[in-house]
């Protein structure tokens, strides 16, 4: 079986990365593009325990954890709150989302 730790690590890298280099405004085939992936990466993430409550976390009845396509920022929000659910989830802390892009994108200044 993957280690689920080393593994986890590498796809936040992944999916993070892809929020970072997401257009800043995407049209109607990007955001149909990356609502496919994010459906069948929650249905194949290869530890199957951890993709059983992402895929129900985005399935939530209320809608509120739909993936926001609209836009970089949104996208990079959203991916930061559903990591955040993750690290919830696993007792970690949970991660201050304004700085998403800094850690993600642009790289820390200091
Ligand atoms: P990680 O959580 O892997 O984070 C890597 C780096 O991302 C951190 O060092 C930090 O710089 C940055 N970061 C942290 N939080 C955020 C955030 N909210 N937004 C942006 N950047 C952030 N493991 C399980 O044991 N059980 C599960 O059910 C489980 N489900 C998972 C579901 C998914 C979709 C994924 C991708 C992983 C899952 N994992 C699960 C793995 C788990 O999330 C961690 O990747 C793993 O425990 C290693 O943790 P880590 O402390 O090294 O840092």
């Amino acid at each position: 079986p993957p280690d689920v730790e080393a593994l986890g690590r590498s796809t936040w890298t992944l999916l993070h990365s892809m929020a970072a280099t997401y257009p800043e405004k995407a049209d109607s085939a990007q955001q149909r593009d990356m609502r496919g992936f994010l459906t069948l990466f929650s249905r194949l993430y290869p530890c199957w325990v951890c993709a059983d409550d992402f895929q129900a976390w985005m399935a939530h009845p209320s809608g509120r954890n739909q993936p926001r396509l609209g836009s970089r920022a949104e996208f990079g929000w959203w991916m930061c709150e559903a990591h955040n659910e993750v690290n919830r989830k696993l007792g970690k802390k949970e991660f201050d989302c304004r700085f998403w892009e800094e850690r993600w994108r642009t790289g820390w200044k200091d």
